[in-house]
């Protein structure tokens, strides 16, 4: 069998692996990227993507619906699916020729099929060609998660088929309040559906900030979306015309289309890695802080090593692993500043300590809340919500923010300021002297900061 020999050998051409050989070959390293599917992954075929995109109609949806509030007169008529898909193809398809270009001016040999590893750093694809590395890169990112017993179907699915359902479902029950979930319920009930949600634990968004997990539910419920928290399902029936669900506490709820969105787990079966002393824990590689597998020149990105989930980490991953392997030292990246957003509507932000882990953390903080009722530009948007700023310490001392957490419609762009002063370790001192333009939504995180600075301009809680 022919080995091909490069210095870098990456499995899988997601967020991670795509970053890493593009980087890789920036330091002038000779890379085979091996794919599957096709380069972009879960993020650009099936994941962040498509969904912002759906998530965008679900906006415009809102925005005509509401119009006349804002004194515009639309007619809404309906949701016209075939089109929505159309336009959401576009996207996804513009980005997919941009990225495959990159690949290829940046000289990087894509290889396509399925690839094992086979040890001494050696990937076979498809049984026939063997494709051996100086350093090889595992990036095979991560699966829908189903529930035990729930067998998927028309009118059972996972995100994946309900990117391309071409109807709008009237009645949907979405099994997990997570972050797919609520982007998910957000995005049908925009289009008009009767929306449930049940989620197993006691709040929506369980790994957010508890006053997130409230505010979200409020502005859920104002939207007619039912949410079921500490709640699970017990039984999924099919039929040609319908779904009924078994509630463990004997409720039964009746659904056109259910929406398993209860996780992600790692795709690491099946393709060699334990065989060849790759050690997994709990089906994740189990890395250390600079991402060395157990397996000498082995590294491993993305959704299959334990943290968030998130396409930006995976990218961050894979650059850092190529990095690495072209002989820098680039920091080794602090999973707390990673950003984290939900594009609902409301969408959801956050980055750094909760109040409960920063109080654990620092023995005590203290938390500000600015009400985007007082934000201009809010008012304008005709949005709710707030921004949530923590710091380490008690009242009355100091110490730098640790937490910032946002709800609110367009909050997701306001993370970067909120991403910065975390990871510098800012005092509010040191940022309440920064001019916030106005009217902007990002003026209300300079008030929080005001307010924790013991200099409150205009009111807060
Ligand atoms: P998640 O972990 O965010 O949420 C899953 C939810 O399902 C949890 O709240 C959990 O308590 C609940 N759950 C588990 N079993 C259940 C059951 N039997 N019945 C009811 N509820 C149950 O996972 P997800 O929403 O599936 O997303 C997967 C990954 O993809 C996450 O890591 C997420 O961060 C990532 N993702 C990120 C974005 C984004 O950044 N905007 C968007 C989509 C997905």
């Amino acid at each position: 069998m022919a080995v091909h020999e490069s210095d870098l050998v990456i499995l899988g051409g997601g967020s991670g692996g795509y970053a890493c050989a593009l980087r890789a070959a920036q330091l002038g390293l000779s890379v085979t990227l091996i794919e599957a599917d096709k380069v972009g992954g879960t993020c650009l075929h099936r994941g962040c993507i498509p969904t912002k995109a759906l998530l965008h109609s679900a906006e415009v949806a809102d925005s005509a619906r509401t119009a006349a509030d804002f004194g515009i007169k639309v007619q809404m008529s309906g949701v016209d699916m075939a089109a929505v898909l159309e336009y959401k193809s576009r996207v996804v398809d513009r980005l997919y020729t941009g990225l495959q270009g990159l690949v290829r001016s940046h000289r990087i040999d894509l290889v396509s099929g399925t690839g094992h590893l086979v040890g001494n750093k050696t990937i076979e694809v498809d049984g026939q060609e063997r494709y051996a590395g100086r350093s090889v890169v595992l990036a095979t990112g991560s699966y829908a998660r189903t529930i035990p017993g729930v067998v998927l179907g028309p009118r059972v699915v996972t995100s994946d088929a309900a990117l391309e359902l071409d109807q709008v479902p009237s009645r949907v029950v979405v099994l997990g309040g997570g972050v797919i979930g609520v982007e998910f319920a957000s995005v049908w009930s925009s289009f008009g559906s009767e929306v449930t949600i049940v989620e197993a634990l006691d709040r929506l968004v369980p790994a957010e900030d508890e006053w997130v997990s409230k505010q979200l539910a409020r502005a859920f419920r104002k939207r007619n979306i039912t949410t079921r928290t500490a709640s699970r399902v017990r039984n999924v029936i099919q039929s040609d015309e319908s779904v009924t669900l078994e509630l463990e506490d004997d409720q039964t709820l009746e659904a056109d289309l259910v929406l398993v969105a209860v996780g992600r787990g790692p795709r690491t079966t099946g393709n060699g890695f334990e065989d060849h002393g790759i050690v997994l824990d709990r089906g994740f590689v189990v890395t250390d802080d600079r991402l060395r597998t157990s397996v000498d020149g082995v590294y491993a990105v993305g959704d299959i090593v334990p943290g968030l989930q998130l396409a930006h980490r995976g990218f961050q991953h894979g650059i850092f692993v190529a990095e690495q392997i072209a002989g820098q030292q680039p920091p080794v990246i602090n999973e707390e500043h990673v950003p984290r957003v939900t594009y609902s509507h409301p969408e959801v932000a956050s980055v750094g300590l909760s109040e409960k882990s920063a109080t654990e953390r620092h023995g005590a903080a203290t938390a500000v809340v600015y009400d985007l009722a007082g934000n201009g530009k809010s008012q304008i948007l005709q949005t709710s919500g707030g921004i949530k700023v923590i710091r380490a310490g008690g009242k009355d001392e100091d110490g730098p923010i640790v937490g910032v957490h946002m709800v609110g419609d367009r909050v997701g762009e306001l993370i970067g300021e909120a991403q910065m002063t975390v990871a510098w370790e800012a005092l509010p001192s040191d940022v309440a002297p920064f001019v916030h333009a106005h009217p902007t939504q990002n003026e209300a995180f300079g008030e929080a900061v005001l307010a924790l600075a013991g200099t409150p301009l205009h009111g807060h809680n």
